[in-house]
């Protein structure tokens, strides 16, 4: 597997001038300073098992597995490094080709997260099930409750796993009481239906963040949208990819593709998607299945159609919005700023919404630590990312944090409730949707 793709970017690979620009753009880097923690250093120890130098070991897995797969490397890096999918590679080289040379507790972990990924995210029925659960326990008040009590304050990976739970929905319910009742002119509500659009509403999103999709639906249709939404659609595949289940993602992939562009479709129009890690994701179709001679064409056409909602959003004539008086600052999610190079326009976007008093915020392109499952799996790496987060949030004194991927505002959201902030945290196009009063 690694060596496949180190065949397909030996050029790249090669080209690495060993310069050392992506180093202070690492995390793991800053926070270790350890070479074999830096982007650079994890290249090496890649080449080095793809030459048969070195052998997969615990140490080498270890160094790989505490990348957070961020992609911040590949911003800086002048030779174009694709260190995400070599990542995911080397990654599916330790979880399905060779895990019998992996420590006994990590094959524990991985079968365990494998059976969660493998078995639930491909059943959208136990899906539905799990978030149906969550979601009660969620509601019923006893996360707060257990909480607020601080008996958890001694199990600090407990205490945090409770605050995810607790911030994994969204909260334009809350924002609607909250900032909703600005005064202001009246926007024109008519509009024409001008484009055909697709969602994505992917599983997570659907299953906890429900209302962040019913937003992205009525502002798409708000802005002259014809908005189709296939019911068949799957997970992206994402979170397998990240941790080494590639068949498992190539599974995913096909599926949403025979969804989204039957064989012999002519649809061309957008899917729009509103989880950066998502968009990333499906972008990547085309590269994930380039050597699959049933599914590479239209892989290439499907990634070709897959944008952002605030990328497709920014190309459009947008409604005018009533006036919405609050303070926001944004976080951009890694796989939207660095994995998709979408950077800009969702600050735009925001700064449409009259009103609305936008703060910059000190490395907003920095990862936050959640990265998936990273957050569970690496906490105390997670939980320092965070720490410096959060600090930078409070230096904004900003009511609304936006940010446009589910990971994110959990893993935030429950930062912000431990360091007892009040931020609201919301997706771009709840922010609108709310401008608008659509809800
Ligand atoms: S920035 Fe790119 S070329 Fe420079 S060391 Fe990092 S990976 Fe190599
Ligand atoms: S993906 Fe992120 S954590 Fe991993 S090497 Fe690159 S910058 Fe560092």
């Amino acid at each position: 597997m690694l060596k496949t793709t180190l065949d397909q970017e030996a050029d790249k690979l090669l080209a690495c001038v060993h310069c050392g620009l992506c180093l202070p753009t690492c995390p793991t880097y800053h926070e270790l300073g350890n070479e074999n923690d830096s982007p650079r250093g994890r290249l090496y120890l890649m080449r080095a098992v793809a030459e048969e130098k070195i052998d997969i070991s615990p140490t080498y897995h270890k160094h790989l597995d505490l990348c957070l797969g961020c992609r911040a490397c590949e911003t800086v890096c002048p030779s174009g490094v694709n260190f995400g999918n070599l990542l995911e590679s080397a990654r599916a080289e330790m979880v399905e080709t060779q895990p019998e040379k992996l420590d006994w507790w990590t094959r524990v972990k991985n079968f365990f997260v494998g059976l969660v990924l493998k078995q639930v995210f491909t059943r959208k029925w136990l899906l539905n099930l799990v978030w149906t659960t969550l979601k009660t326990f969620q509601r019923s008040g006893l996360v707060s409750l257990l909480l607020k009590s601080g008996l958890f304050k001694y199990l600090p990976v407990l205490e945090f796993a409770l605050a995810l739970l607790n911030k994994a929905e969204s909260q334009l319910p809350l924002a609607k009481q909250l900032l909703g009742n600005n005064s202001g002119e009246i926007s024109d509500n008519t509009f024409e239906l001008t484009y055909q659009v697709a969602q994505f509403t992917g599983c997570i999103m659907e299953g906890l963040f429900t209302e962040t999709n019913r937003a992205t639906t009525r502002v798409l249709s708000t802005n002259g949208c014809l908005v189709e939404i296939p019911s068949t659609q799957a997970c992206c595949g994402a979170l397998h990819a990240h941790s080494g289940f590639h068949k498992t993602a190539v599974m995913l992939a096909k599926l949403n593709i025979d969804t989204f562009m039957p064989i012999g479709s002519k649809k061309d129009f957008p899917i729009i998607v509103n989880a950066a890690g998502c968009g990333a994701m499906m972008k990547d179709y085309g590269r994930l299945l380039a050597n699959d001679p049933d599914y590479s064409q239209r892989a290439k056409a499907f990634s070709a159609r897959v944008k952002d909602v605030s990328e497709f959003l920014a190309t459009i004539d947008l409604r005018k919005a009533r006036p919405l008086n609050t303070k926001i600052t944004y976080d951009a999610p890694c796989h939207l700023y660095h994995g998709q190079a979408v950077r800009q326009q969702p600050i735009d976007l925001l700064k449409k919404i009259p009103g609305a008093e936008f703060v910059p915020l000190v490395g907003a392109e920095m990862c936050c630590g959640s990265a998936g499952i990273y957050n569970l799996t690496h906490p105390t790496m997670a939980r320092k990312l965070l720490t410096e987060k959060i600090e930078n949030i409070k230096q904004t004194k900003a009511e609304v944090l936006v940010t446009g991927n589910p990971g994110c505002a959990m893993h935030i959201g429950a930062g912000l409730q431990l360091a007892g902030e009040k931020t609201l945290l919301l997706h771009p196009v709840e922010l609108l949707d709310l401008a608008y009063q659509l809800a």
